[in-house]
């Protein structure tokens, strides 16, 4: 990357830090037991995104958020995951002051992008996803807080 490139980074707000971890799992009545017990605490909200047939339920460590994704219909993209990959770690997402100028950054930087139209996501967030094939492997989320 050529230093005039990195200067344009540096003094853009592009992604601020990680928003959340996304895990997959199979039986989320289940896995909020799990992760309740693992962390010592409830989780602080459920939510079902309906578009993307899913059921979310949220964990907070310290400034730190895990979400927990059950498929709600056989053909979410979930469901095909699961049964693909089995549970287990599904997505990174990062915070973000400006999504569309960010899907523009990134498009240009050859990175994949799977819906360019930003959608509502969970917990109130305009989301993207970027396809793991460009991520090494890594499904990347960004969000950006819907005021
Ligand atoms: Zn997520």
């Amino acid at each position: 990357m050529s230093k005039s490139k990195l200067d344009f980074y540096n003094t853009k707000n592009t992604m601020k830090k990680i928003e959340h971890i996304g895990i997959a799992v199979a039986d989320i009545e289940k896995s909020n037991k799990i992760f309740t017990k693992l962390f010592g605490k409830e989780n602080y909200k459920t939510e079902v995104v309906e578009s993307e047939g899913v059921k979310t339920s949220f964990f907070k460590i310290g400034g730190n958020k895990i979400e927990l994704l059950e498929a709600t219909s056989s053909d979410s993209p979930i469901a095909k995951y699961l049964s693909k990959r089995g549970e287990g770690m599904h997505h990174i997402a990062f915070d973000v002051d400006d999504i569309f100028a960010e899907v523009i950054r990134l498009k240009n930087e050859g990175f994949i992008i799977l819906n360019e139209e930003p959608k509502k996501g969970a917990d109130n967030k305009l989301v993207i996803f970027l396809h793991p094939k460009s991520t090494n492997g890594v499904l990347i989320e960004l969000c950006q807080e819907v005021v």
